[in-house]
C-alpha cells in the first residue's frame, strides 16, 4: 500500500510518551493532568454507568440535556453574542479532535488552501492533506507568538477556504485580543472563507484577561466553527468528548460527516457530563480554572527562576516554552532525546510543531500536574 501520509511517523506526543516510559523520565512532554476530574463527574459517571438504558448509542448530535447546558453556559459566558441554539447549532464528538477531523472532510476540497499558523498542533497539517487541501503556513515569531496580519493577508488567495485558529494557543500559550479578532474580520471580509476556531484552551487565559471567542465577533460567528473540549475543561483527556459550535448551515454539514465517522460519542460520559454541567449554574469550574493553573505556571516558573532555563511569557494554556540556549548548541529533538535519558525530564521539541522542522531551540514543558510533579520536575532541571 502506498502511504497517503509517508512523512508522518508516530505523533511527538506518543513517540514522548513512551521516550518517557522507557526512561522512567517525568512525562512533562505530552499534554494531560497527572490528576483525575472532579469527584462529582466521576460519581456521576459511576451512577450513569449503574443506570439501565444509558448504554445504547446516543442521538447522533449528541444528548439533548448536554448540548443545551453547553449552549446556556456559552451563552453566559459571551452574552454579547446570542446563544447556539442546541438544536442546530451544537454537536457533541469524539474530542476536538474529531471535531477537527469532520469540519475538515466537510468543507475542504481538492486543491482548497487552508491557512495554518506555525507552530501547529501536529494534526493540522495532515488532515488537511488527506481532505486534498493545501496548507498554507503563516509564522508565529516568538517569543509572542502573535499573528502578524500584514503576512497573514498576503497569504489568503482565491482559493482560501479556511482559516485555522488555535487560542489560547499550543504549543505557546498565546492568546487572541479583540484587536487579533477584528484583523482578521478584516482579513476575510469579502472572501467566502470560513474559519475553523480551535478553542480547546478557552478557560486558561491569564492574568485577569478576557476569555474570547470568534463567536463574540458577529461577522466571523457567521462563518465560524468553534470547538472545545472536556478533555481539557475537565481535567479528562481519556474521555474523548468534545464539541463543535456552529451556525446551522455549518452545523449540518458538520454532521454529515459526524454521522460516518463516528454516528455518535459515548452515552454514559454525556450523560455525566450533561449533569455536573447543569449542577454548576454559576459556571463556578469553569472560572476557577484560570486561577488553578496560573498557580501551576507561577508555581513552575518560579522553581525554575535564575536557572539557565530562558523561559517565555504564558499567557494561557498549559503549557511552558523554554530556550535551552544556555546549556546545549544541540538540535531541538536530540537536546529532548538527551533531557530524558540524562536528566530524567521527557518535554516536546518544539520543530514537531513546524511542516519544515524550524527548530530556534525551543522546548515545551506540560505544568499541568501535581505541585509534587513540578517540584521533582524542576529539581532535575535546576
Ligand atoms: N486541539 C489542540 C490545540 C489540542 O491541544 C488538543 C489536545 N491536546 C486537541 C485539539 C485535541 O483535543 P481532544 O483531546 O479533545 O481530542
Ligand atoms: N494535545 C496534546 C498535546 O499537545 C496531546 C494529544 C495527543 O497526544 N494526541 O500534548
Amino acid at each position: 500500500l502506498q502511504s497517503k501520509l509517508p512523512d508522518v511517523g508516530v505523533s511527538i506526543f506518543t513517540q514522548m510518551t513512551l521516550l518517557a516510559q522507557e526512561t522512567g523520565a517525568i512525562n512533562l512532554a505530552q499534554g494531560f493532568p497527572d490528576y483525575d476530574p472532579p469527584q462529582e463527574l466521576l460519581e456521576a459517571l459511576v451512577r450513569h454507568a449503574r443506570t439501565p438504558g444509558h448504554h445504547q448509542y446516543a442521538p447522533m448530535p449528541g444528548l439533548p440535556q448536554l448540548r443545551e447546558t453547553i449552549a446556556a453556559q456559552v451563552g453566559r459566558r459571551h452574552p454579547e453574542a446570542p446563544a447556539p441554539d442546541p438544536a442546530t447549532e451544537v454537536t457533541i464528538t469524539a474530542g476536538a479532535t474529531e471535531a477537527l477531523y469532520a469540519v475538515l472532510a466537510a468543507v475542504v476540497r481538492p486543491g482548497d488552501e487552508v491557512l495554518v499558523f506555525e507552530p501547529a498542533y501536529d494534526l493540522y497539517g495532515p488532515a488537511i492533506r488527506l481532505q486534498g487541501g493545501v496548507p498554507r503556513y503563516v509564522r508565529l515569531p516568538s517569543p509572542h507568538f502573535r499573528p502578524d496580519w500584514d503576512a497573514v493577508r498576503r497569504a489568503v488567495s482565491p482559493r482560501t477556504r479556511l482559516v485555522l485558529v488555535n487560542t489560547p494557543h499550543n504549543p505557546s500559550g498565546a492568546v487572541f485580543t479583540a484587536d487579533d479578532w477584528q484583523a482578521l474580520a478584516l482579513v476575510l471580509a469579502g472572501t467566502n472563507a470560513l474559519v475553523l476556531s480551535d478553542e480547546v484552551y478557552e478557560h486558561l487565559v491569564f492574568d485577569g484577561a478576557p476569555r474570547m471567542s470568534a463567536r463574540q465577533h458577529p461577522e466571523l460567528r457567521a462563518r465560524s466553527f468553534v470547538l472545545s473540549s472536556f478533555g481539557k475543561s475537565y481535567h479528562a483527556t481519556g474521555w474523548k468528548v468534545g464539541y463543535c459550535i456552529a451556525p446551522p448551515a455549518l452545523t449540518a454539514e458538520v454532521r454529515r460527516v459526524h454521522q460516518f465517522l463516528t454516528f455518535a460519542v459515548s452515552t454514559p460520559t454525556q450523560y455525566a457530563l450533561a449533569e455536573v454541567l447543569a449542577a454548576d449554574a454559576t459556571d463556578a469550574h469553569a472560572r476557577g480554572l484560570a486561577e488553578f493553573y496560573q498557580q501551576k505556571r507561577d508555581a513552575f516558573r518560579s522553581l525554575l527562576a535564575g536557572t539557565g532555563w530562558d523561559l517565555l511569557p504564558v499567557p494561557g494554556g498549559y503549557f511552558q516554552l523554554a530556550r535551552y540556549g544556555a546549556f546545549s548548541a544541540a538540535g531541538d529533538r536530540s537536546f529532548a532525546e538527551q533531557l530524558a535519558r540524562e536528566k530524567g525530564v521527557a518535554v516536546v521539541p518544539i520543530s514537531a510543531f513546524y511542516h519544515d522542522g524550524f527548530d530556534e531551540g525551543l522546548i515545551r514543558f506540560c505544568f499541568a500536574k501535581e505541585a509534587t510533579t513540578l517540584e521533582t520536575a524542576a529539581a532535575k532541571l535546576r
